[in-house]
């Protein structure tokens, strides 16, 4: 396992990963921790969820550094990051103790309830485009809700897997509630067939998706699964196009485009196709490339070369087969793992960016007909994560956020995820929700307790 500074190479440290010994240690100690964290009331955990927060907020410079050195991200969106951590923990420990209360039921027995018990230990497998909010995000409800947490975190963020789990301790809780387990992605399937673990949650690529999903299926375990997206950005004739554009650049090139909810396909009806691309053309080409530390920086590298490599196969292909280049579309030389921000027209069936998702700084651009054809062809995808919607009609905007089949339908906003409201998708992109009442229930055991 290897931290490298994408922006520069820099080998910063290699991590050997752990023995099976050290693998046994850590998932009995999460099993004996989380039959004591589940007998703590409910309040004293939100308290430790709270001070979990203050030590975000005290490390927030720290920590920032620490995610753009490791993974490459602007430093000013590391400290974003670090910051709406803080929130999530703040929220469950405001809200865990309601959405996790008893239900009394009037039925035919003296007394019946439906009550929230957690179910044990959770394996979360995490990838490292927000390698803080990623975890936090799973972390903050699974542990208010009373289970124990291991992380099993990309080999690319070592540094910040050790610096959370650090941070959970510091903040004072009990040893093993949440541990960083340093494994290979082979091992995995190990960890998830081992008794003790209760429940998987994996954030990350399909093909990781469909063998988390079948060794937790081969051992009855349930699962969430948060997979990849290639969300539509439908811009309309009567969109505010200046709203538009500087949403789309947004949302494609935060993260270097290394984000699941980033917009991806930007389709455009033909009256406005042009304008709109004349505009988003020339607010990519004022990105600006360079060192993620540097404030004045506007598009990071991305986090691993071989990623790089890899979009750019895609872009290559994708050309081959009729797309049409606008602006970038090449590895920028030197050391670093840059990529020019770059769109592509003219994409259409057959071509490898129309189905596959393009996790990079890549906008593609499809051009339709009219607002029929444009949301058939937002919903011809394998995925259905997120998905938006530009028009100045809202009654318009609405219905067609209504049939877009994806988890999270946006009118005139950028698609973001937010502690109050459900976060996941449908089809490929995955199965379970996050954050909300919705993401606390998914690791607890929705009992029945019926009293004569
Ligand atoms: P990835 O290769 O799937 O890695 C994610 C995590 O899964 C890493 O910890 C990785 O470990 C592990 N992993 C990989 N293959 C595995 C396997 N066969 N069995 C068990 N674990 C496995 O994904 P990535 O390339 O790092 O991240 C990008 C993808 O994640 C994109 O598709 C993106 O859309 C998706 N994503 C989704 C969301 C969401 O909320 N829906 C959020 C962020 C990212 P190693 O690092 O050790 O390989």
């Amino acid at each position: 396992m290897k931290s490298i500074n994408p922006a520069t190479g820099e080998v910063l440290e290699s991590v050997e990963p752990w023995n099976e010994t050290q693998l046994e240690h850590a998932l009995e100690d999460a099993a004996v921790a989380a039959a004591d964290w589940a007998a703590r009331p409910i309040a004293e955990r939100c308290e430790l969820l709270r001070r979990v927060a203050s030590v975000l907020r005290e490390r927030q410079e720290s920590l920032a550094r620490l995610i753009t050195l490791e993974m490459g991200k602007l430093i000013k969106e590391a400290r974003a990051e670090i910051e709406k951590c803080a929130w999530v923990c703040d929220y469950y420990a405001e809200q865990a103790p309601a959405f996790l209360a008893e239900e009394p039921v009037e039925t035919d027995a003296g007394r019946s309830r439906v009550i929230y018990q957690p179910l044990g230990t959770v394996l979360a497998v995490m990838p490292w485009n927000f390698p803080f909010w990623q975890v936090f995000r799973f972390a903050a409800p699974a542990l208010a809700a009373g289970n124990s947490g291991l992380l099993k975190h990309a080999s690319n963020v070592p540094r910040c897997a050790l610096a959370i789990e650090q941070l959970f301790r510091d903040a004072g809780l009990p040893e093993g509630v949440f541990r960083t387990l340093l494994i290979p992605a082979s091992r995995v399937a190990r960890v998830i067939e081992d008794p003790r673990l209760a429940a998987v949650t994996l954030t990350g690529s399909e093909p990781a998706g469909r063998s988390v999903a079948a060794a937790a299926g081969a051992s009855i375990k349930k699962t969430v699964l948060e997979l990849g997206g290639s969300d539509p950005f439908i811009v309309l004739e009567d969109a505010d196009l200046d709203l538009a554009v500087s949403t789309a650049v947004a949302s494609r090139f935060l993260n270097a485009g290394q984000s699941c909810i980033a917009a991806k396909r930007f389709i455009v009806v033909e009256p406005v196709a042009e304008a709109f691309l004349e505009r988003f053309k020339t607010a990519v080409e004022a990105l600006r490339s360079g060192d993620p530390l540097d404030e004045t920086v506007t598009l990071a590298p991305m986090a691993r070369h071989d990623l790089r490599d890899e979009l750019h196969q895609q872009v290559i292909d994708s050309l081959a087969q009729g797309a049409v280049a606008v602006t970038g579309c090449q590895p920028e030389p030197g050391p670093g793992a840059f990529y020019q921000a770059s769109i592509i027209d003219r994409v259409a069936p057959g071509q490898r960016a129309y189905r596959e998702e393009l996790f990079g700084p890549v906008a593609i651009v499809i051009r339709a007909a009219d607002e029929s054809e444009a949301l058939r062809i937002a919903n011809d995808s394998p995925f259905g994560l997120g998905g938006s919607v530009w028009t100045l009609d809202e009654a318009r905007g609405e219905r067609l956020a209504r049939r877009l089949q994806c988890g999270a339908a946006f009118v005139n906003g950028m698609v973001k995820s937010d502690p109050r409201l459900p976060f996941g998708g449908i089809k490929h992109s995955g199965y379970g929700r996050e954050l909300s009442w919705h993401g606390i229930r998914e690791f607890v055991n929705v009992k029945t307790l019926w009293i004569r």
